[in-house]
């Protein structure tokens, strides 16, 4: 968008009584950067070049930054011998760098703020018509009561419930995480899927018999795509046709 003179009385208006700072950094943004100012308006010039890199170079199938075949290849190294039960993941960047230090800050409550953004971030630049939005649920990733309580925060719902608010997309808070799982970090690919393995339940509202044709689930983080993948496997157990995946970042197990 182009300053108009009409927008230019209204920023600095706006600025008079309100100074906006970069959500990650907390510096004063004196100049929002770039075409799209309803996109930049949460982040500095840095963190936003640092943040969100368009469009993003990875795999088309599961959102891994490509080191190998890059310019030969859609897909990368781990889905030529890896099988998934979700159709495809959109993510907004790698797991890595000033992203990953976002993600930490969205697991505290008092960061909703920006977990909300950076789902923004993630519809404005992958999402936003995208046939990944052809669906008739997004579904948060759930997190077992034990640790929300702990947490206070479930981040991977704050996001859903905000790409729910940007597409009009029903947001259903259909499943609950029964079993509270080691910590999958520290566990291989393999052991992963078998941890994850029969870890969630749907909810009492969700009826079995009239699944929805396609589905969207949403967490911060993708890993190795064990979670994710189980939530999908239940998902087309029931009949659901098909299941995108969006994050935040996507990490690359080892
Ligand atoms: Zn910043
Ligand atoms: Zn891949």
């Amino acid at each position: 968008m182009d300053m108009t003179p009409l927008y230019a009385v209204w920023d600095s208006l706006f600025r008079l009584v309100y100074a906006p700072h970069c959500y990650v950094c907390r510096k004063e943004i004196v100049e929002l950067p770039g075409k799209d100012r309803l996109l930049n308006r949460f982040f500095c010039p840095e963190c936003h070049r640092a943040l969100i890199i368009n469009p993003w170079p990875g795999c088309h199938f599961c959102g891994a930054y490509r080191t190998e075949g890059r310019e030969s290849s859609r897909y990368c190294v781990h889905c030529r011998d890896e099988k998934f039960a979700f159709d495809q993941v959109v993510t907004l960047g790698m797991f890595d760098g000033l992203l990953r230090e976002a993600i930490y800050m969205i697991k505290k409550p008092e960061c909703v703020y920006l977990a909300r953004a950076l789902a923004e971030s993630l519809y404005r630049t992958r999402l936003k018509g995208s046939s990944v939005l052809d669906v008739d649920w997004i579904v948060p990733a759930p997190m077992h009561k034990n640790r929300l309580s702990e947490r206070g925060v479930n981040d991977a719902d704050v996001i859903a419930q905000r790409l729910s608010d940007l597409s009009g997309i029903k947001y259903v808070d259909a499943l609950s995480r029964t079993a509270v799982t080691a910590l999958q970090r520290k566990l291989s690919p393999q052991q992963r899927r078998e941890n994850v393995r029969g870890a969630f339940e749907w909810r009492w509202h969700v009826d079995k018999d009239k699944p929805p044709k396609s589905v969207l689930i949403v967490d911060d983080v993708l890993t190795t795509g064990a979670t994710c993948n189980e939530i999908a496997r239940m998902m087309k157990s029931i009949g659901v046709e098909t299941v995108y995946v969006a994050v935040i970042a996507r990490a690359v197990g080892d």
